[in-house]
């Protein structure tokens, strides 16, 4: 038996004014579209921003249902939105941001991780995420596989054939 361990790299600001111009804006205008969150039943309002390779900002909020499962998640929402419309551009980042929070922000969920993954594999570039909730300091890190280490790749399977 070996024992082994694996490192993860993530960069913290204390608040949004250390950041560079663009990912400044870029959470400010998810936070200012997390009015635009559907949440009457967690009431945890969320918004993500995706920053396409063309320019192009596309947003989406946490989508909640009375049947719950049918809801989904900003990230999801503002990713498979940028796709639909932009299916040929990269995706370069993606902001996620909560309307509470604590010291730290809180990350996606393993779905969202894994969708997002699946982007970035395809894209063959990394896709930096920004999180951010409430007051909470940002983290930013460069690549899913950060938040995401031993993934899913039914890629390597499907090679065998
Ligand atoms: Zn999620």
């Amino acid at each position: 038996m070996t024992n082994k361990k694996i490192e993860i790299n993530y960069s913290e600001y204390e608040s949004v004014k250390h950041m560079e111009e663009n990912d400044f804006q870029c959470v400010n205008s998810a936070e200012d579209n997390l009015k635009n969150a559907y949440a009457p039943y967690s009431k945890f309002k969320v918004s993500s921003l995706v920053q396409l390779d063309n320019g192009i900002k596309v947003l989406g909020t946490n989508q909640e249902n009375m049947a719950y499962p049918s809801g989904l998640c900003a990230e999801r929402v503002a990713i498979f939105s940028a796709k639909s419309q932009y299916p040929d551009n990269k995706v370069e980042q993606v902001f996620i941001v909560t309307e509470q929070g604590n010291e730290t922000p809180f990350s996606p969920c393993g779905a969202c991780r894994q969708v997002i993954m699946e982007y970035e594999m395809n894209q063959k570039s990394p896709i930096q995420i920004i999180l951010k909730s409430g007051n909470s300091k940002i983290w930013k890190f460069n690549s899913m596989k950060d938040l995401l280490p031993f993934a899913f790749e039914a890629e390597e399977i499907l090679k065998k054939d």
